[in-house]
């Protein structure tokens, strides 16, 4: 076994990741990240429990202190001639190969993963018969307001790994979750999703990009799927399939199973961190006992969360205006001219905020009237059109935070000026991150929203 020097996490497999560097960040932060580390304090309650400001605190400085890594390789370009940096570079993927240089760059968030491990974060969304803390659809919502503006790409990981064990929670194949889901929750394992190519991603060729063959023990996956997050990370990750009658299958398949292969990270324009890329299955041979759902039509319907346009993803898009308008309102403590388009932002962010938590179940909380102005026309009732897609009411929800995140990141942008189009200015960072919304687990309805939103009336 291995410990990474960079990253501090153990890792068992991969040589990309025991190849990481140090960070090398010498930043104030710095000691508050290892403050919480050393205080360790209990799990997190209620999303009022002080102990979850505590954390969003250190997650944000263990995130600002990831942004220095990137800052010092500028600095690096600044001191030493870009040219020279990136003959450096070229020598270091020479002798190392990309993936040193990666890691290097975009460090995977080990450290506030588990912190969030040992606070309990990953139990909010599993009931308590099978070990979670069973927080209500809203709480988890608000929990994830405040870790998505603490640090967007560790709530991102998060929802990942909480979608995997979500579907293990609900499988109806107990001995597998009796066997797996306590790791998961306690943060001893790490797990994620392979399943948008069921239901976002390559959707539209002639033939499934993964499809799984039954055998006399159990199924042959073979093909890929395009986007997992984290794989290189994970224990075992939580795999669609399709089979040749069309059926789907969702399988619990092993990380580093005979047939596995993890491939480098896609370079992002946003969320590099999320360590994100395709997985190959090469004749994977799949044991029945691994099977979490299915053959069925559709496997992933029945499950809480963690569906393409779900929930979550809107309170990570809100998290992020949150981030940008909490940006504006310090520079308009100041600057009297930004006033009155901060508090318009806030006060449509408070409306949106409320309509989720509302759709998350809160019965507590009104609908506030006020619907943001690109959405004037698509019900939030539901079952509007949009480009001829039915829109649900979470999917209107959706694209309604999508553009939220846009406009409040862009305003922050135009606070900012051209100092926040400087690399390592929060604001360019922000305005990127909001584009990831218009393709992260975005169904049909909520794209032909935007795109008849952004058209009509203008030509
Ligand atoms: C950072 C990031 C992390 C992600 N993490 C995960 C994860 O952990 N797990 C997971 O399951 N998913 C994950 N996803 C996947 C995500 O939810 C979407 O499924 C994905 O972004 C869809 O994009 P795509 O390029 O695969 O779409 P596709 O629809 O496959 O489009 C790809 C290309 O195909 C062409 N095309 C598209 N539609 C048509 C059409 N109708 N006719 C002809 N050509 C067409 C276009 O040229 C397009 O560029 C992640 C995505 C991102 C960006």
């Amino acid at each position: 076994m291995t410990t990474c020097d960079g990253c501090s996490l153990t890792d068992r497999k991969f040589n990309e990741h025991r190849l990481c560097s140090k960070p090398g960040s010498r930043r104030p932060q710095v000691v508050l990240v290892i403050y919480y580390g050393i205080m360790n304090p209990p799990p997190i309650l209620s999303p009022v429990d002080d102990q979850l400001d505590a954390l969003c605190a250190a997650l944000a400085a263990a995130s600002t202190a990831r942004d220095a890594v990137s800052a010092d390789v500028a600095a690096d370009a600044a001191a030493n001639g870009v040219a020279g940096v990136a003959a450096d570079v070229a020598a270091d993927v020479a002798a190392n190969g990309a993936g040193r240089e990666f890691h290097r760059r975009h460090p995977w968030p080990a450290q506030p993963l588990a912190w969030c491990g040992q606070r309990g974060v990953f139990r909010w969304s599993a009931s308590c018969h099978v070990g979670g803390a069973g927080w209500s659809d809203a709480d988890q919502i608000r929990g994830y307001l405040r870790l998505g503006e603490a640090c967007l790409t560790t709530a991102f990981i998060i929802t990942q790994r909480t979608a995997a064990s979500t579907r293990l929670a609900e499988s109806a194949n107990h001995s597998l979750r009796d066997r797996l889901l306590p790791d998961l929750l306690a943060g001893r394992a790490f797990a994620t999703v392979a399943i948008s190519q069921l239901t976002t991603s390559r959707r539209h060729l002639a033939a499934p990009v993964l499809r799984a063959r039954e055998t006399a023990d159990g199924y042959l996956f073979h093909g890929f799927s395009p986007w997992v997050t984290g794989a290189a990370f994970a224990d075992w990750i939580a795999v669609g399939a399709v089979l040749d009658d069309g059926r789907h299958l969702l399988a619990a398949i092993p990380a580093n199973v005979a047939g596995v292969t993890v491939d480098p990270p896609q370079s992002l324009v946003a969320l590099e961190a999320s360590h994100t890329g395709p997985v190959r299955f090469e004749n994977v041979a799949v044991e029945r006992s691994w099977v979490l759902a299915g053959p069925s039509d559709q496997v992933l319907r029945t499950a809480r969360s963690g569906g393409s346009g779900g929930l979550q993803t809107s309170a990570l898009a809100l998290a992020l205006a949150s981030r940008a308008i909490g940006f504006l309102e310090t520079e308009a403590a100041t600057r009297g001219n930004l006033q009155p388009a901060t508090a318009s932002l806030r006060r449509e962010w408070q409306a949106a905020r409320d309509q989720l938590l509302e759709e998350a179940g809160d019965g507590a909380t009104a609908i506030q009237a006020e619907v943001a102005p690109g959405l004037a026309g698509a019900s939030l009732a539901g079952g509007s059109l949009a480009g001829g897609s039915p829109v649900s009411r979470a999917e209107a929800l959706r694209a309604r935070v999508n553009e939220l995140a846009l406009r409040a990141s862009q305003a922050a942008l135009v606070a900012a000026k051209g100092a926040g189009f400087v690399a390592g200015h929060p604001a360019g960072r922000w305005c990127r991150e909001a584009l990831f919304f218009l393709v992260w687990s975005c169904p049909p309805g909520v794209l032909a929203t935007h795109l008849r939103d952004w058209t009509d009336g203008y030509s």
